[in-house]
């Protein structure tokens, strides 16, 4: 979460990324999604569409202004069930009668046409995609391998780390995810927000580090004090804008029920103070 720096693509116009592999920027820049969502059209002739993006009409015209005389849109895959990549979905499956095809989580009000399953190679006659189910930032949360490169949606972005809310959102989960990801030599990554990333391995073991050492500032800080949430926050994204304290409040709420469940701190309900636990104190001075 920063401010946004300058697009270096623009909206509605489709570009080769890959061979057989376009990104159309969505025109949804804001906080949270940065310049948009990428919405990427896999393959030629018959087409896999990943991501269709918010429920936008010039975003709608943009995708089917992008495809060939001899195109059409087969598959309608949604990496997770989020508005600004799910939103566009029934519009375009009502203007191309291709199929939804998403995750589906447990309890979770998305319903896709077809269930995806990990390790699930999709294809066409020019494409294959690998379906990689990574849970964290949301339950539903799938990644796809295309050739030596991966789309990680929300999963893995080049600009920010992603946004964990609970109770969808898991942070166990998400550096499980990540380390999955982290295991297989991809060359390049493709995500729903901002530019490729050219050094997959390198951006991974980041976010990995990353997360942990979040975690450790939050158990650093309960142990000079016990805090409640809001009190962590402020302490701990004092230099960040108050307008993203929203989704940083679930951030650190992820970390907690983290914590929580690995005994590492205790919640005080009368007070709704977390603190370490007293194990915490003597292992690690
Ligand atoms: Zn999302």
């Amino acid at each position: 979460m920063k401010t946004l720096p300058p697009p270096s693509f623009a909206p509605g116009v489709a570009i080769e990324v890959e061979p057989g592999l376009r990104r159309i920027l969505a025109p949804n820049p804001g906080p949270m999604t940065l310049w948009g969502t990428n919405t990427y059209l896999v393959g030629n002739k018959e087409v896999a569409l990943v991501d269709p993006g918010p429920d936008m009409e010039e975003h709608l015209t943009a995708i089917l202004a992008a495809l060939g005389p001899d195109e059409r849109i087969a598959q309608i895959i949604v990496s997770h069930a989020h508005k600004d990549h799910l939103g566009l979905a029934e519009r375009l499956k009502e203007a191309t009668r291709a199929p939804i095809l998403g995750w589906q989580a447990v309890d979770a009000p998305f319903r896709p046409d077809i269930a995806l399953v990990d390790g699930q190679i999709l294809q066409g006659p020019d494409w294959q995609l690998e379906v990689i189910h990574t849970p964290g930032h949301t339950d539903d949360q799938v990644c796809l391998g295309f050739r030596d490169t991966c789309l990680t949606a929300d999963h893995v972005m080049g600009w920010s780390s992603s946004v964990i809310i609970p109770p969808r959102g898991d942070v166990a989960d998400y550096i499980t995810s990540l380390e999955k990801l982290a295991a297989r030599p991809w060359r390049r990554l493709h995500s729903a927000h901002g530019d490729p990333m050219e050094d997959p391995a390198e951006r991974l073991a980041y976010l990995i580090r990353h997360r942990i050492a979040r975690e450790e500032s939050i158990v650093k800080a309960l142990r000079r004090r016990p805090m409640t949430l809001e009190a962590l926050v402020s302490q701990l994204y004092a230099t960040t804008p108050r307008t993203l304290h929203g989704a940083a409040t679930r951030n650190v709420e992820a970390h907690l029920i983290h914590l929580l469940r690995t005994r590492r701190v205790s919640l005080d309900e009368a007070s709704s103070c977390y603190e370490t636990i007293h194990d915490e104190l003597s292992s690690s001075g």
